[in-house]
């Protein structure tokens, strides 16, 4: 049976987009290859905080597992999971009867049957044009207060009505540049903007499972670059 390397699996809720606060099942596959400076899944990657082991699972348990929770849907996120074949993953989930959710930064071909699709573009990569024309919705990271008019020209040409969420990257949460500049945007530009926030990390709520690893620091660590 084809297998994956996971780095950690756990039952929570989403806390971000569309879907924010329905019961999903979590599969973080192991791996990514864009460095971003702030980033939240850095065991994933970072030679600093990769586990010592990572287990390949096989999908069929993956699945098994997911279908023991009350979850409504199994999102697929990282890392960057499009580096990974997902076709056996998205086959196994849909033999559950659950729908399959993926997160990715758009910028490699996605393989795999998804009933929706999160497009979190990255500057060391940014999405392929066929990603956001077909994503269900954008999560655009405001790092800085420039940040939006940076993405917008290489973003806009692809929109075609789906909600662009601008999350504040989470170092960043509390200021008031970044989140004044949310604000604006949307206040200013109206439909398909909207002010997004990842309220998971307020109730901590993927910790009270035992399948999700701790957090490793989050965003603007000077020294380890992320
Ligand atoms: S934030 Fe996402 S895309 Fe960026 S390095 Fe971390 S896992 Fe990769």
């Amino acid at each position: 049976m084809t297998s994956l390397a996971i780095y950690e699996s756990f039952f929570s809720w989403q806390g971000e987009g569309y879907h924010m606060g329905k019961a999903a099942f979590f599969i973080r596959t192991f791996g990514c290859p864009l460095q971003c400076p702030w980033c939240d899944s850095a065991g994933t990657w970072h030679p600093d905080w990769v586990p010592d082991s990572v287990e390949r699972m096989p999908v069929g348990e993956l699945a098994a597992r997911a279908k023991m929770t009350k979850a409504e849907f199994v999102v697929v996120t990282g890392g960057e999971p499009t580096i990974h074949d997902l076709r056996p993953l998205t086959k196994a989930i849909a033999l559950i009867g659950l729908p399959t959710h993926l997160e990715t930064a758009g910028s490699f071909e996605i393989r795999g049957d998804f009933q929706w699709v999160t497009v979190s573009p990255k500057w060391a990569k940014p999405p392929l044009p066929e990603n956001l024309q077909s994503a269900n919705e954008i999560k655009l990271i405001i790092e800085n207060e420039h940040s939006i008019d940076c993405w917008l020209p290489k973003i806009e040409p692809y929109l075609s009505g789906q909600p662009v969420w601008l999350h504040p990257e989470w170092s960043q949460r509390a200021n008031p540049r970044v989140l004044s500049a949310i604000s604006i945007a949307v206040k200013q530009r109206g439909s398909p903007f909207r002010a997004g926030y990842q309220l998971h990390r307020i109730f901590n709520v993927d910790a009270l499972d035992t399948g999700a690893r701790p957090t490793v620091p989050i965003g603007g660590h000077q020294r380890l670059g992320f």
